[in-house]
């Protein structure tokens, strides 16, 4: 069959030809107004627990001062990998900017894991130097280089001259950040991200200017981690959530306090907030700047859609909106956008692809090809696709072929309009509140239990968290290993929303010819005993 390709139509920004060498932050700060901003007071980075605020102008000469200050006196250099395991804070985006500035690497990862699971991305990425605050840095290794973010040293390093010679040349195509995914299959993978590829993220973006960003989702996943660099290429204020757990009043509280005009969120997050407008008739009112709300990572359903657009119909007078988005950490975040109201997207759809994508559907067995309104595997090509898994080449061909087609591993279609649809996932992947949970790790991990034979992790629904990770067991024979003890011994390895729900004793695991877990049957099964209870 013909290859059926669909191609987004909206022009870019403009991006620099791929060979003059260019930092993402030089870029970015290019594409700002020359100075002075359009208005120096306001802020660049506000905590939104605190108040604390960082205006523009200092968060301009902290990028700079501290990218100057990283060679002398914190040792790192270009090419270096620097790892960063703090919480959200208005440092976070100043460290992450003056880093990518000299061609070091940022790999950012999330605080709350375990120092067993620090040490499994460590060993994936062998940073030279580590960032962390005095909560965080116990998970490190003595022997790794580590800055903390709330010492004096750290803090004078924004006093340091920043007109000092910190001249280095960055390539596009060099590496400006490891993340962490599981992708298809398997454990968790460093995703390497070019400066290029953060450039074409932004370009298809589009220009904006003047927002109020407020981000409730975490800094180290793709989409805070991408949505913060807005205040560099933006010139948004970026106010930070930066409380621990989600608590949608403090999140509403703060939309009316610091005057945000948007606010990224998780499918979860919007539905407790969505719950939070529906109590309480003053919480819709007092968030009278609100023109936008961004959700993605994760799944909507349908139904939170309509409880969204029904608590919240008058704000539409505000040009109030609620866009969708789709993406990976291998795509540098969303590449399909819906904005609501503009473009009509329906119910259920992620909206259309944004600049510089090529998508096809392909029939996940035979690999052809397919047409308009088919679901298969949605494969992506374009300028923000990752450059691969650092140091494995065959996790990295699995799912980045020669000529450049990633496969989500997602099961989706495309109607005759360009809309496209998310129906189902079709790799190992679960999904908890938007945080990644590699079945495969929990699997491992489980199998390390001496009274295990076997283990098979799937995903469950739940109203509050997406999915939730369940197990399948075979005990090894003779054993009464019961499932209180097996939810413990995972839930003291892992950070808390890794934990196993629920265990299920069997006696065998249903695979296919090739070995492979037939993990639909099992999630088919568990939801059968779940629901029947
Ligand atoms: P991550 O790399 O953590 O961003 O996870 C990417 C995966 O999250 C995608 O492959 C999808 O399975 C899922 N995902 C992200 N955004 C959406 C969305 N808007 N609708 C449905 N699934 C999504």
């Amino acid at each position: 069959a013909a290859t059926k390709t669909f191609h987004s139509l909206r022009a870019p920004l403009p991006m620099p030809p791929p060979d003059r060498p260019l930092s993402f932050p030089a870029f970015a700060f290019s594409l700002l107004p020359k100075p002075p901003l359009p208005d120096d007071s306001r802020p660049a980075l506000v905590d939104a627990a605190t108040g604390e605020s960082v205006p523009f102008p200092t968060f301009f000469s902290r990028v700079r001062a501290l990218a100057a200050a990283l060679r002398p006196r914190l040792g790192v250099s270009h090419g270096d990998v620097a790892f960063v395991l703090a919480p959200a804070g208005v440092h976070v985006p100043v460290l992450y900017c003056a880093l990518m500035a000299v061609g070091a690497v940022v790999s950012p990862a999330n605080p709350a894991l375990t120092a067993l699971e620090v040490s499994h991305l460590l060993a994936l990425s062998s940073p030279s130097v580590a960032f962390a605050v005095k909560a965080t840095a116990g998970k490190l290794p003595s022997g790794l280089n580590t800055v903390l973010l709330d010492s004096p040293a750290f803090l004078s390093c924004f006093l340091h001259d920043e007109d000092e010679d910190t001249k280095v040349t960055v390539q596009q195509s060099d590496p400006a950040a490891i993340l962490y995914s599981s992708g298809t299959t398997g454990r968790a993978k460093a995703v390497v991200l070019t400066h290029r590829n953060l450039m074409a993220c932004n370009a298809a973006r589009g220009p904006a200017s003047g927002d109020v960003l407020m981000l409730a989702v975490p800094l180290f996943h793709v989409y805070g981690f991408t949505f913060c660099l807005r205040v560099a290429t933006s010139a948004h204020t970026v106010v930070l959530h930066t409380a621990r757990g989600f608590d949608a009043r403090a999140v509403l509280a703060a939309v009316a306090g610091f005057g945000v005009t948007r606010l990224a969120l998780a499918p979860p997050a919007l539905r407790a907030i969505v719950r939070v407008a529906e109590e309480d008739e003053a919480v819709v009112a007092g968030v009278a700047t609100l023109r936008a709300v961004n959700c993605g990572g994760a799944p909507i359903a349908a139904e939170l859609l309509g409880r969204f657009s029904r608590k919240f119909p008058g704000l539409s007078l505000f040009q109030f909106q609620l866009q969708k988005g789709y993406g990976l950490t291998e795509t540098t975040s969303g590449f399909c956008r819906a904005v609501g109201e503009n473009e009509n997207a329906p119910i259920g759809s992620v909206g259309r692809l944004s600049w510089g994508s090529e998508v096809k559907i392909v029939h996940p067995e035979t690999g052809l090809a397919l047409p308009p309104g088919v679901p298969g595997e949605l494969w992506v090509r374009g300028p923000f696709v990752m450059k691969g898994y650092l140091g494995e080449k065959d996790s990295t061909s699995a799912i980045l072929d020669s000529e450049g087609w990633l496969r989500t591993g997602d099961l989706c279609y495309i109607d005759k309009d360009g809309i496209v649809f998310v129906v189902d996932r079709l790799k190992e992947l679960i999904k908890y509140k938007g945080y990644q949970v590699p079945p495969a790790e929990l699997e491992n991990l489980l199998q390390s239990h001496p009274d295990i034979d076997e283990a098979a992790v799937v995903p469950y629904p739940d109203d509050q968290a997406g999915e939730l990770p369940v197990a399948f067991i075979i005990r090894r024979s003779g054993s009464n290993l019961h499932e209180a003890h097996i939810k413990e011994f995972v839930a003291k390895q892992v950070v808390h929303y890794k934990r196993i729900h629920h265990v299920f004793f069997v006696d065998s695991i249903p695979k296919n010819a090739a070995g492979k877990i037939l993990r639909k049957d099992l999630a088919n099964v568990a939801l059968q005993h779940i629901s029947s209870k």
